[in-house]
């Protein structure tokens, strides 16, 4: 026995205790927690692989973004150059502001008579200059509503929103993400007829439109709208803050989640971003998950 251990049996404090070797790493408490370190490992490597951008994905890029070209211009002396485009980075009210057109009186329309609404719409001057409205696409019950900006060049031809190569890669982050573009979900633009040259909606032009869009997501009645762009972001949080600041949180839209990220478009000159795309897809389908199942439970509850 060494001199402490008999000084402290002298003054009647007992012998002294010593953990027994392995008490500790076999100890209810130390398992619990290194259950839950492996744990935490395990989910941080799994989102990290979740967050890897899926090849479809990475496919669509630079020849695409030749033509996304018109859609963006990203320096000021291309911006001189070509005056009739906005840069995508210039804030709403950098847009000259025209006399705001009162938006349409909130009649409650059927989805035909809206569309039929739609069609035949004059209320803004892009009524002069389109081929066609574009109303929206997909399956009007779906749970997902994606809400992007105005129809382009292609979408004014055609009469459909998201096709070209934005609209290919939006269709590629979708079937990575499992969702169909048909059936999984409706698709519409905050404007539904094209701006010429591509050029930003003016505030005027949103306020016009905008009581066909809140007629949609009513009738479409979404789990999770996800936003593409800041127009559509910035429209309806009603917000001039960038979609830097805003993804990568939850939003509500008049109650409904909602989650905002880039356009495809955009994402088409600024390669670097899909990344961060398809960062938000995968934390948008985490939020749609969880209010999915939060939905089922509350459905499957015997009712009293
Ligand atoms: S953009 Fe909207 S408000 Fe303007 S004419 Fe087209 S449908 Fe009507």
């Amino acid at each position: 026995m060494n001199r402490s251990r008999f000084i402290q049996q002298a003054i009647g404090l007992g012998p002294q205790w010593q953990a027994r070797s392995g008490w500790f790493e076999q100890h209810p408490a130390e398992l619990e927690r290194k259950a839950w370190q492996l744990a935490q490992q395990q989910a941080s490597q799994s989102a990290a692989t979740a967050a890897e951008i899926p090849p479809a994905i990475t496919a669509v890029t630079e020849a695409d973004a030749q033509l996304a070209a018109p859609l963006l211009v990203t320096s000021p002396a291309a911006m001189a150059s070509t005056p009739e485009l906005i840069s995508v980075a210039a804030p709403v009210t950098a847009i000259a502001e025209q006399p705001a057109a009162a938006p349409l009186p909130l009649v409650e329309l059927s989805w035909e008579q809206l569309e039929q609404a739609v069609a035949n719409c004059q209320n803004c001057q892009l009524c002069q200059t389109r081929s066609q409205t574009v109303f929206g696409r997909g399956n009007p019950q779906a749970r997902w509503m994606l809400i992007g900006e105005a129809p382009g060049e292609q979408e004014d031809r055609q009469g459909q929103p998201f096709v070209g190569k934005a609209g290919q890669l939006l269709d590629n982050m979708l079937a990575a993400a499992g969702l169909d573009r048909e059936n999984d979900v409706y698709i519409a633009n905050v404007l539904k007829c094209r701006p010429p040259g591509n050029r930003n909606p003016a505030p005027a032009e949103i306020l016009a439109c905008s009581n066909y869009l809140q007629q949609q997501i009513r009738h479409v009645q979404p789990t999770l709208i996800l936003a593409l762009g800041r127009f559509a972001v910035q429209t309806l949080l009603q917000t001039e803050q960038s979609i830097g600041k805003l993804r990568g949180q939850l939003h509500h839209y008049q109650g409904i989640p909602l989650i905002a990220t880039y356009h495809p478009a955009y994402l088409l000159r600024n390669l670097p971003d899909k990344a961060k795309a398809w960062q938000d897809m995968v934390l948008a389908k985490q939020h749609f998950n969880r209010l999915s199942k939060a939905a089922s439970l509350h459905t499957t509850q015997p009712q009293p």
